[in-house]
């Protein structure tokens, strides 16, 4: 049996097309100032010439807004012609000023026309929610004849972490109030007979991500919308474990056929971003960049049961469980490459043990993640045993097995890291705060903590972390527990020291 196909129309922004059967477009984001002209330019064209397809800029006030126009003149002049994206949070006017200079604007539901979330629960009644959506689409009007007039598109971007207290107050933070959230700002954008958007769900949890993005797809079907969707995980990290978190999200989608668009989020400089993300669409939707045969969603297993997936050992045709023993339980060999949908149901309950041929450990570890986050997400397999006919061997397919479980929460081995992928509200090196952070607190084994660049977004999108480290003012930074901002304003070179107090602190009153 094979899946449903959710069947996008085609969406223009700029030059670019989205949707249908075209390949899946891949984007990424400048982490510049965006009003520093010389600095975005040159980063959009390294972003350009790794393959980026559209390149999405922050446009927090109307003068970085406004500076898109010079950008994208200095762009053109250079010679390249590819669609630009402002990223509104809060500001409205700033997304009617971009909606004028730039191919695409992306506004997030949680922020356009409502303040921050404070988390508080206000129960509306039916018409007092009903209005609530009149002063949202009162709040929309002027964007969408500016859109309208310019031809420029619209990303309906969700994120997981930053919710409105209405949505949350009726939904949850949920992966249900995700998709209601995107609905009922297309329900406007449609009713106004403005159909030239791209709708996004993301999150930094896998399976939040790949939840929100299935219902999505229900809605949208139910309704009989057929707008593109974009694809990512948020605050994935650095290195391979970015990567691999990245893979297994995008991965798991675009093999139900879902995604029009993608973004691999990195704290690393943008342009890394792409090859990652041409690789999982390589890999999973093969070189015409579209998955042809859909794979239905593995649905998540229910029952009582604590899920402890096993990581096995493969060593010329024999397998050694966790303590090097000799392992004799089921196995369900398959090539990595030629696996059918027909045989997946075979998967549940056995241990996994695809077989790669790949010399390039990078390469092994996205492929790996695309093709096996899926059955993990839905907690069937019994463990993992992966096998590889090229160089990489040994302790790095071991250790690759373990980072697959991490990143889909299958199996915690390790403290969990998010960090945001910067962007130009950042205002300090968070590249170099990241490996600070790692270096000092590897240890705390299923510890989840987050670095983010700014105290506008960063909070929000970090939620579900115990810890935050959270650039504020130049050289300043906002220390977390939780949600809550326990030591702000730290000069840089105390942070990480107030932060692992503050752990030992928190550890020695348990
Ligand atoms: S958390 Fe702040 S700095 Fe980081 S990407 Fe989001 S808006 Fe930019």
């Amino acid at each position: 049996m094979t899946g449903m196909v959710f069947r996008t129309r085609i969406i223009k922004a700029g030059s670019l097309e989205i949707g249908g059967n075209l390949p899946v477009r891949i984007q990424s984001m400048t982490n510049t100032d965006t009003l520093d002209t010389a600095s975005s330019v040159r980063q959009c064209i390294r972003i350009i010439e790794a393959g980026g397809e559209l390149v999405r800029l922050t446009a927090q006030g109307i003068r970085e807004a406004e500076n898109l126009a010079n950008i994208k003149r200095e762009l053109r002049k250079a010679g390249f012609d590819t669609p630009l994206c402002a990223d509104i949070h809060f500001n409205p006017s700033a997304a009617e000023v971009a909606a004028r200079i730039v191919e695409k604007v992306r506004i997030n539901p949680g922020n356009y026309a409502d303040k921050r979330a404070l988390f508080i629960r206000h129960e509306l009644s039916e018409s007092d929610y009903a209005a609530e959506l009149d002063r949202i689409r009162d709040r929309l009007m002027p964007l969408i004849a500016i859109c309208r007039e310019h031809g420029t598109a619209v990303r309906i971007g969700v994120n997981h972490g930053s919710l409105s207290d209405r949505i949350m107050t009726r939904y949850g933070n949920t992966a249900m109030g995700m998709a209601v959230s995107a609905v009922e700002f297309l329900r406007i954008f449609r009713g106004e007979g403005f159909n030239n958007i791209v709708v996004s769900m993301k999150s930094s949890d896998t399976r939040v991500m790949v939840e929100s993005n299935r219902m999505l797809v229900r809605m949208l079907s139910e309704e009989g919308m057929d707008y593109p969707v974009h694809l990512g995980i948020t605050e994935a990290g650095v290195g391979e474990d970015g990567r691999i978190i990245s893979a297994a999200g995008i991965g798991t989608l675009l093999a139900e056929g879902i995604g029009d668009t993608v973004r691999v989020s990195l704290s690393e400089a943008p342009e890394h971003e792409i090859p990652v993300a041409k690789e999982i669409i390589r890999f999973v939707c093969g070189n015409g960049g579209r998955v042809t045969v859909p794979s239905p969603p593995i649905e998540v297993a229910t029952g009582g049961e604590r899920y402890f997936p096993l990581v096995i050992t493969e060593n010329n045709g024999l397998f050694s469980d966790e303590r090097g023993g000799l392992f004799d339980g089921e196995i369900f060999t398959f090539n990595a490459g030629e696996l059918q949908y027909e045989e997946e149901s075979e998967l549940f309950n056995k241990i996994l043990n695809p077989v790669f041929n790949e010399d390039d450990h990078a390469r092994l570890s996205i492929d790996a993640a695309a093709l096996l986050g899926r059955f993990f997400i839905a907690r069937r397999p019994a463990g993992l045993a992966i096998s590889n006919r090229g160089r990489v061997q040994g302790e790095a397919l071991r250790s690759l097995a373990f980072a697959i479980l991490q990143a889909t929460e299958a199996r915690i081995t390790r403290t969990r890291y998010i960090s945001c992928p910067t962007c130009g509200r950042t205002r300090f090196n968070l590249e170099e705060a990241v490996r600070k952070v790692k270096a000092a607190t590897s240890h705390l084994t299923g510890m989840k903590i987050a670095v983010m660049g700014c105290v506008v977004n960063g909070p929000g999108e970090m939620a579900g972390s115990d810890y935050g480290y959270v650039g504020a003012a130049e050289g300043k930074v906002h220390i977390y527990r939780g949600t809550e901002a326990i030591m702000k304003n730290i000069p840089e070179d105390e942070a990480l020291t107030r932060l692992l107090e503050l752990i030992e602190s928190d550890h020695a009153r348990r």
